[in-house]
């Protein structure tokens, strides 16, 4: 029995009617943009309940065209007003180069990516990287209330943005994706053209 079998099975045992209807729009009105890493549990993390957040996922926790469409949503349609970025601590594109990660796409599909695959070199300046990049989004209703978190896998704790070993967050932070890119390809998720490195 595969996995998805099996996951499929869980949910049809415990399936049930809500004891009552809850509405779309999120109760506490904010977004969790946070990587799709199995070690983090948003639900388990920040107490969350059914009806409370949005929560986004992707590889890096990074502000990719599609995020910042579901984030314009969330706050156009559904209400939201605020936005935790959550990175973590030993992530799979932290220390990696964006040649690294293509040529092991192709190695196991035959085809190498024409996007950006979003490797970063520093934590912290990828967090704050996608920050900048969401308060910078134009579609967005709500941009003053954008914060970035790194979560550490080990200690399962979380701290603000370059709040570790005195260290203070770089203001000029890049964020790894083109933010040309984002901004031109937000609401049509065109992959980026641009030539492979
Ligand atoms: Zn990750």
């Amino acid at each position: 029995m595969g996995s998805i079998d099996r996951l499929i099975g869980h949910a049809r045992a415990r399936a049930r009617k809500p004891d009552s209807p809850l509405p779309a729009p999120p109760r506490l009105q904010a977004v969790i943009l946070t990587c799709m890493d199995a070690r983090i549990d948003p639900v388990s993390l920040f107490g969350l309940s059914p009806g409370d957040a949005h929560v986004l996922r992707n590889a890096g926790a990074l502000a990719t065209p599609d995020v910042l469409r579901s984030l314009a949503l969330s706050q156009a349609i559904l209400g939201t007003r605020e936005v935790l970025v959550l990175g973590h601590t030993e992530c799979g594109l932290l220390g990696r180069s964006e040649p690294e990660l293509a040529e092991a796409i192709r190695s196991k599909s035959g085809h190498r990516p024409g996007m950006d695959v979003g490797a970063f070199k520093d934590l912290d300046e990828a967090v704050a990287g996608t920050v900048e990049v969401i308060r910078g989004c134009k579609f967005l209703a709500h941009r003053g209330a954008v914060h970035g978190y790194v979560y550490d896998i080990d200690a399962g704790s979380v701290r603000p943005v370059g709040a570790h070993e005195g260290r203070a967050a770089r203001s000029n932070a890049s964020n790894p994706l083109s933010l040309k890119a984002l901004s031109a390809d937000v609401l049509n998720l065109k992959p980026s053209r641009r030539p492979q490195r």
